[in-house]
This record gives C-alpha cells, structure tokens and sequence, in this order.
C-alpha cells in the first residue's frame, strides 16, 4: 500500500468563505500515483469545515444566511467562548458544516457523483489556515 501526504494553504479575504478545493485534491490525487484507494480530506482547524456539496453561488448564500440563523457572528458577547475571542460562532458554525469528507479513488479519478465539489468552508478567516490530504492505495 502506498501512502501520500499534502498539505493545502489558504489565507481568505473575509472572515467567512467557500474555496473549492476539488482541483487540488485532484492534483495531489495525480503527484500520489495512486489509482485505487481513498483520499481523506480534513481541515486542521476548529473554526473552518471540509464538506461535498454544489458549486452553486445560490446555495452558498443560503448556507451563509442559514448559518448566521443557527449561530449569528454578533453580539460577541452572547457566546461564553468569547471571552478572549471572538470567534465561538465560528466553532459552531465548522460543527454543522463538518470536519472532513472521505472520497474514493477509482482508475486514478475522484469517485465523485455528478454534482459533488469539495469545499473548504472558512468562518474565520484573515489567517493562514491549511486542510490535510492524506491519500492510501495503490
Ligand atoms: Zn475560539
């Protein structure tokens, strides 16, 4: 069994953002070499999300409008996790949207369904943050 590990960088704009990541995952799938397995893809922070979903500009103003319902950036202070931070409703938001997405690898390709893209899903961003790619198979 062979085994690969990338790392990917991001450093958003704005404090909440949607980057689709499937391009890269599809390169680092290329650099590994290998055509059957599983890739894992995890953020490896607690206020940003990995997750399949469409890449559709409508829906990803519904998840922002949606989120903000479920937990609203402000007032800071109604969170208790603010006391040195600002950023509690960014943890909850990372909770809903998940930690990682796990997709197969078949003839050398992502084994996606015909909508799916990755995401990362930023919710507090201006700073460097990076999503873990760990591919095994062969
Ligand atoms: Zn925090």
């Amino acid at each position: 069994m062979k085994s690969y590990r990338k790392e990917l960088w991001f450093n958003t704009t704005q404090r909440r953002e949607y980057i689709n990541i499937t391009p890269q995952v599809q390169a680092a799938l290329l650099e590994s070499g290998i055509s059957e397995g599983l890739v894992l893809v995890n953020s490896m922070h607690i206020t940003a999300s990995v997750f399949i979903n469409d890449d559709e500009s409508g829906l990803h103003a519904d998840f922002e409008k949606w989120l903000e319902k479920l937990a609203p950036e402000k007032p800071y202070n109604q969170y208790r996790h603010n006391g040195f931070e600002d950023n509690a409703d960014a943890h909850l938001k990372r909770q809903v949207m998940g930690r990682e997405v796990v997709v197969a690898i078949t003839e050398g390709k992502l084994d996606l369904g015909p909508w799916e893209q990755i995401f990362y899903g930023e919710f507090d961003g201006k700073r460097r943050k990076r999503v873990l790619v760990k591919i095994i198979g062969e």
